[in-house]
């Protein structure tokens, strides 16, 4: 087991369900997110007697974790105290959405030690939220993020999404002003995906997407945009001010071990990778986790790695495995540098960010 251990914690439940959204959630009731909380409290329980490291990261993420209410996250985060050590800097996020934030969540998310707020905003422009199905309006995002930092939360990160349908550079660069006009430390910008059983993904053949060619804009304007103004990438789809990169998010593309409980919630310890179904009743009745088979591979930790702008150091590589890195992958490296999409030196091996928009297919070249 590693020396600190990030903790997931899944809140299935949203206000309403957004058009293109294909997470585990659905809207729920008083009732059933009381019974929700019962079965988090009992499984924290369990899991703090396999897990003897502390924790440095909580994320509590959805779903909408502001609809299951201040009250509730409150009671978890406490139950995670103690149950587990964990670390006085440790990194405490909530995911939010705008429509379901108000003063009393806000306090007694500060009152419990929350102290990263993650937000949904997707776009400030008003047909492209619609499109998407979001509930909120850019006005009441700006109200949320400003009433967050009134009691006392700097470190809050917003969500963006590339591709929407009819989006350009000018709306994305609406978007992007008013994301900016916020100084948030943080942005996640992501591209959209037509999940299949989704409604967006039903209406494809009527949407008017922007083009491949076109999405590869949006995504190198964003980050100039962002990097113009302070926030620098980090990983593909992320993005910060120095020192407000994802504490949490980092564990997962350095392959470091984390618990995740929840319906859908992903976990890695002691090498063992497992996952809880999607079953909210199978979770509230105790239903184990599913295997998952091993992780912390070589391959595993290069694919992961190389989704972020430092990509795999050599001697991080050689610390963790023992050996050095592979000549083979080198060597593949080496043939791909003609087409701009990799950076490769004695201290290590990285994607540019035309590698970032063909990452799939670089990284399947260089391993496979
Ligand atoms: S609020 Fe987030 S999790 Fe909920 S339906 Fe919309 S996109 Fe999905």
């Amino acid at each position: 087991m590693t020396d600190n251990i990030g903790l997931y914690i899944h809140i299935p439940f949203c206000l309403s369900k957004c058009g293109y959204c294909d997470f585990y959630s659905f809207v729920p009731d008083e009732g059933t997110m009381n019974r929700y909380l019962d079965a988090l409290l009992k499984r924290t329980d369990e899991y703090s007697a396999v897990i003897n490291c502390p924790v440095d990261t909580i994320y509590i993420g959805g779903g909408t974790p502001s609809v299951f209410g201040g009250e509730r996250i409150s009671h978890l985060i406490e139950k995670i105290r103690s149950c587990f050590s964990v670390t006085p800097d440790c990194e405490i996020t909530v995911e939010c959405n705008p429509s379901s934030v108000d003063e009393k969540l806000v306090k007694a998310l500060r009152e419990a030690g929350a102290n990263r707020i993650s937000m949904g905003i997707q776009s400030a422009v008003t047909s492209e939220r619609k499109s998407l199905g979001r509930l909120s309006d850019s006005q009441q995002a700006k109200q949320a993020v400003e009433l967050f930092r009134a009691n006392g939360f700097e470190n809050i990160s917003l969500d963006l999404m590339l591709g929407l349908e009819n989006q350009t550079i000018d709306t994305l660069d609406e978007s992007l002003d008013f994301i900016l006009s916020l100084d948030t430390k943080h942005v996640s910008a992501y591209l959209l995906k037509l999940e299949e059983g989704t409604p967006l993904f039903e209406k494809r053949n009527s949407l008017s997407l922007p083009d491949e060619d076109a999405v590869c804009e949006l995504y190198l304007h964003t980050v100039k945009r962002l990097r113009e103004n302070g926030i620098f990438q980090y990983e593909i789809s992320n993005f910060a001010r120095p020192g407000f990169e994802s504490r949490h998010n980092l564990k997962y593309w350095n392959d470091e071990e984390y618990l995740g409980l929840g319906p859908s919630a992903h976990s890695f310890l002691d090498g063992k990778r497992f996952y809880f179904e999607r079953d909210f009743d199978g979770f509230l009745n105790g239903k184990k986790p599913k295997d998952d088979g091993f992780g912390g591979g070589e391959e595993e930790y290069i694919m992961l790695r190389l989704r972020l702008t430092n990509g795999v150091r050599f001697d991080e590589f050689q610390k963790r495995f023992g050996k050095a890195f592979p000549d083979s992958i080198i060597k593949e490296a080496k043939n791909l540098m003609k087409y701009e999409v990799i950076t490769l030196d004695k201290s290590g091996i990285r994607l540019t960010e035309n590698g970032f928009l063909l990452s799939n297919s670089v990284i399947a070249e260089l391993l496979f």
